[in-house]
């Protein structure tokens, strides 16, 4: 059975990925798993981008994300137009898919397209033209950082033991296996107000209400950085020799947070 193993850390957000599956795909026919994808408005590997932090604390982080091909599939539950394939891709026959554009509902990750002009429900492959030849998926054949790796489910087996699975509580099994998903980061600046001028050095203490306790320095800019942090309710010391405590109380992490400047009196 085969695996998608997608190390986010390594994705450099090139788009090669998603202008290969393209490459491979539009005006191409690879029957019997898919007909011609339309050039434009179809990402079955698509590049998700989130933006985490505010502005000057900002992070631009890219997620590959194509069709998981689910072994508890909700699309194959809805429809008889999708089938396993003993190596584990999920395909969308291009035959029974035709006409049925409700198809695009199926999947709750979104993986599923609309053919105008072929009339056509469509999605990933996992390239199973090139799978069954023994090659790799376009995709994964592309990527120049190693943050795409398909393969036998066995050979990564330490990877899929520190993954994580999109969306795990819709019990859907995905053979996509995630490394280093994108965490939140707490951010900020510590600074003198009466000298105006940046504290270097100033100790951070980060406390979860599960009673977990961090700590930082902020650096030669003043900045500070928590990084790899749940979302949760938090507080924050400050500190730093010769000006008094701050704390900042009931910080309710939901997305990545740029706290902004921590001003300092003597
Ligand atoms: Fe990221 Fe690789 Fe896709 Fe480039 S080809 S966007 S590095 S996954
Ligand atoms: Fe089906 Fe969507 Fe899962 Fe792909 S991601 S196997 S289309 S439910």
């Amino acid at each position: 059975m085969k695996v998608f193993v997608v190390d986010v850390a390594k994705c450099n957000g090139c788009y090669g990925c998603q202008v290969a599956c393209k490459d491979e795909h539009v005006d191409n026919d690879w029957m019997p798993y898919a007909q011609p994808q339309p050039d434009t408005g179809h990402f079955w590997m698509k590049l998700k981008e989130k933006t985490h932090g505010q502005v000057p604390k900002v992070k631009l982080e890219y997620t590959p994300y194509p069709c998981m091909h689910c072994d508890d599939a909700p699309c194959m539950k809805k429809s008889e137009a999708f089938y396993k394939r003993e190596d584990g891709l999920v395909i969308l026959d291009p035959v029974k898919g035709e006409g049925q554009k409700d198809l695009v509902e199926v999947c709750p990750y979104g993986a599923v397209y609309w053919n105008d002009a072929l009339n056509v429900a469509q999605k990933c492959t996992g390239c199973a033209h090139l799978v069954e030849e023994g090659q790799l998926p376009r995709c994964v054949d592309f990527c120049a950082t190693g943050a795409l790796q398909f393969g036998d489910e066995e050979d990564f087996a330490e990877e899929i033991a520190q993954s994580e699975t999109m969306e795990p509580e819709w019990g859907t099994h995905p053979r996509v296996y995630y490394l280093n998903l994108p965490k939140l980061f707490i951010g900020g600046e510590v600074w003198d107000p009466e000298q105006d001028e940046v504290i270097e050095g100033a100790k951070l203490i980060l406390t979860g209400t599960d009673g977990l306790t961090r700590e930082t320095h902020s650096d030669a800019f003043g900045d500070f950085w928590f990084r790899k942090v749940e979302a949760g309710t938090y507080s924050l010391k400050v500190e730093a020799e010769g000006y008094q405590t701050v704390t900042k109380d009931r910080i309710a992490l939901k997305e990545s947070y740029n706290i902004g400047d921590i001003p300092l009196k003597k």
